[in-house]
């Protein structure tokens, strides 16, 4: 049951269409009628767009994609999934097992890194963005969502690795994952304080894009779109931890 519905153009089908919302939660619950994709994704390819309208001609790896949009679009597109079972750098359906906190990527290898709702699962979010900024070109850009808690001053970390064990500081919480057990723990809840923390990990500054858009099909919570881009200009010296 619809609670409303308004005609609009959705960015991943690339046809008019008429979004729905089902549910007052919008961000998982406003869907594109024709293929079903959610807010954030749409803000993503928006924001993506926007920045690197040539995106298709681009080098882009994604990590743990949840749809096939960019494999469809981008000749030069590739994606990791890590598997507990795969040497990294191997292949298991398509996927390249890697280990975003310790890849096996070449140095600037990509224009384009994506990571959509992946970083709040991220034990080491400190290793893993500066592996992001290693394996990206000059000029590279991360484009990534991840919830960011608007009623939270300061993230907070959620569980741990201990030797290898996962040490829970918090209750809990994982989301819907399309590998493994089909969930995935929540790691981390980032607050306010999420960008600069971005800029320390990643020692490059960092842009948050935020869009309200219904004829694009963007409405609802957690939409933030973050992009750092891999230039001299951004690099902010020594503040990686
Ligand atoms: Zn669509």
């Amino acid at each position: 049951m619809a609670l409303f519905s308004n005609p609009g153009y959705c960015n991943i089908c690339m046809e008019d269409t008429t979004f729905t919302a089902e549910q007052t939660w919008l961000r998982d619950h406003y869907f594109c009628q024709r293929c079903r994709t959610i807010p954030r994704q749409r803000a993503l390819v928006e924001v993506l767009t926007t920045l690197r309208p040539a995106w298709r001609t681009l080098t882009i790896h994604e990590s743990s994609p949840s749809i096939g949009f960019f494999f469809k679009q981008c000749p030069a597109y590739s994606a990791s999934q890590f598997f507990e079972d795969v040497r990294p750098g191997e292949y298991r359906n398509g996927f390249r097992c890697e280990n975003l906190e310790h890849m096996t990527i070449a140095s600037e290898s990509f224009d384009i890194f994506i990571t959509q709702d992946v970083f709040e699962h991220v034990f080491n979010p400190e290793l893993a963005m500066p592996e992001i900024m290693r394996v990206l070109r000059p000029g590279g850009i991360h484009i990534f969502t991840a919830p960011k808690h608007k009623t939270l001053l300061k993230s907070v970390r959620r569980a741990r690795l201990n030797n290898g064990a996962v040490e829970h500081l918090l209750e809990p919480a994982y989301h819907g994952n399309p590998i493994g057990d089909g969930r995935s723990l929540v790691t981390f809840d980032y607050g306010a304080d999420f960008d600069d923390l971005i800029q320390l990990w990643s020692a490059y500054r960092t842009s948050n894009y935020m869009i309200r858009n219904r004829h694009l099909g963007i409405d609802g919570e957690f939409l933030d779109v973050f992009v750092t881009i891999k230039d001299t200009a951004n690099y902010v010296p020594g503040e990686n931890c």
